[in-house]
Formats: structure tokens, C-alpha cells, sequence
């Protein structure tokens, strides 16, 4: 089962005022420092108040189970309902400049949990992931990725499809000419749809005016103003009685074969 694994939470609550637990806040400290993170990460996460109540309250010690399907550099969700969202070290921050700190750590598993991240590689574009052997190459290969119209030539490197840690994104290269091709087909294929839907477009506005004109002259040759008649806007068909009421005359001729699906306000 790749999907999930278990990891240990430990939680912290010190007193720094007290030298005892002054010194053990220093030397979780230094150990935060020289765990490895994925680059350009803080420390620690810090969740303000709103944050650790929008996340189901703050974290205890335990063992968690991790969804594996949507990890993240520094952070990932638990199995359950509701899963929650945790960091690899993280700190409560009840009061800004508290000399008392709480926060939590994962204090087993982190290497399970890295190997798992080393397996799930992500779209920097979309996000989409993948596990390394169902992925579709090294390259998304989403039309909404490749074909994307707000996708500039310099956020081409971001369509690499990258383990989930470290997620450096700061190195990559350009995609290869292959990747190239299929961005600049996808691109046209695009542009493609985008000017087929100009001409429907156009045709359904044509195909409105002539039903439009049909019903003109259909009242018209009734002996009756069109002016009391508005189109539907989406649909085909029309209003009677929006700038005034509508004659029991007009409503049985109506009745008797206006060539369009019609309603009365
Ligand atoms: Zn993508």
C-alpha cells in the first residue's frame, strides 16, 4: 500500500523562561536546524491561533496515517475524515513573543515518508501527481498544461514532472525538442477550437437574427408591433407582455401557430 503511511507526531510545550526547559527549547532548536528540508523552507511552519482551529484544533502526539496520493515538500495530510494538514516540524504560536513554545515534530517516519515523496512526482503547472512508474514521462502531458493559453515560454520548466521533495524548482532546464513539439500542438489545437467556437458563435447570433426576423414578420403580417416581443437571450423562443399586457387577440393568434416556442409574462 503506497497510497499510506504511518508516522510519529511528537508534540513540545517548554517554558523557556525556565533554564531546564530553556535548554531543551535550544536543542530542539539546533535539531530542526540540521534536519534536511527541501529548500527555501522555514524552520518551521508557524500556525497562528485561526489556523490551528481551522485545522481541527492543535495536534497531539500520536501515530498519524499520511495520504500519500497529495504530498507535499514540507507538508501532507492525514487519512480520516476530516484528515488533517501537517508540517514536518511545526510551532503554535498562541501569543507572538510567548515565552512558553508548543509545536510538534515528526519524530518517526520522516525517512518513510521521504522515500514515499521521492515516488510521487508533480506537475509545477497544474499540480497534478504522479507515482514514478505511472507517470506519463518526465513531462506533463495534459492538454490543459501543454495547450494552456496563459502558458508563457519561460514556465516551460515547470511542466517537468519532479519528485514532490525537494521540489526545487530553481534548477530545471527547458523541455526537450519533443516536449516542445507537442506543447506547440497543443497550443494550435487549441487556437484551433477557440476559432471554430468564434464562427458557432457567430452562426447562433446569425441563426437569432433570422428567427428574430421570422417572428417580425410573422406579427407583422398579423397586423400586430413587435415591440411587446423580446428573444430569449440563450434559448430559442420569446417573450410577449414584458412592456405592457398582451391582447386576447394577439394570445389566440399566438395559440394558432407562432412558428416559435414562446411564454406570456
Ligand atoms: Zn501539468
Amino acid at each position: 500500500m503506497r497510497d499510506k503511511l504511518e508516522i510519529e507526531i511528537t508534540t513540545y510545550e517548554l517554558h523557556t523562561s525556565k533554564p531546564e526547559e530553556g535548554r531543551a527549547y535550544l536543542e530542539l532548536c539546533r535539531k530542526i536546524r540540521t534536519t534536511p528540508k527541501a529548500p527555501g523552507f522555514p524552520f518551521t511552519f508557524i500556525t497562528s491561533p485561526s489556523q490551528i482551529k481551522a485545522n481541527g484544533g492543535p495536534v497531539e502526539s500520536g501515530v498519524y496515517e499520511v495520504e500519500c496520493d497529495s504530498m507535499f515538500a514540507e507538508q501532507f495530510n492525514t487519512a480520516g475524515d476530516p484528515g488533517r494538514r501537517l508540517f514536518v516540524w511545526c510551532e503554535h504560536v498562541y501569543n507572538h513573543g510567548s515565552a512558553i513554545k508548543r509545536g510538534y515534530y515528526v519524530s518517526a517516519g520522516l525517512d518513510k515518508l521521504r522515500a514515499r515523496q521521492a515516488q510521487r512526482l508533480a506537475c509545477g503547472y497544474c499540480g497534478r501527481q504522479y507515482w514514478r512508474d505511472d507517470a506519463p514521462g518526465q513531462w506533463c502531458a495534459r492538454a490543459g498544461c501543454l495547450g494552456n493559453e496563459y502558458l508563457k515560454e519561460a514556465e516551460y520548466p515547470l511542466l517537468e514532472l519532479l519528485p514532490v521533495y525537494p521540489g526545487d524548482r530553481i534548477r530545471t532546464t527547458p523541455p526537450p525538442a519533443g516536449v516542445l513539439s507537442s506543447i506547440e500542438a497543443a497550443q494550435e489545437k487549441r487556437r484551433e477550437s477557440e476559432r471554430l467556437r468564434e464562427v458557432a458563435a457567430a452562426e447562433k447570433e446569425l441563426e437569432s437574427a433570422q428567427q428574430n426576423l421570422e417572428a417580425v414578420r410573422w406579427l407583422v403580417a398579423r397586423g400586430y408591433s413587435a415591440k411587446n416581443m423580446i428573444q430569449y437571450s440563450h434559448r430559442k423562443g420569446f417573450y410577449f407582455g414584458r412592456n405592457g399586457p398582451v391582447s386576447e387577440a394577439l394570445l389566440s393568434h399566438l395559440a394558432d401557430g407562432f412558428p416559435f416556442e414562446y411564454r406570456v409574462e
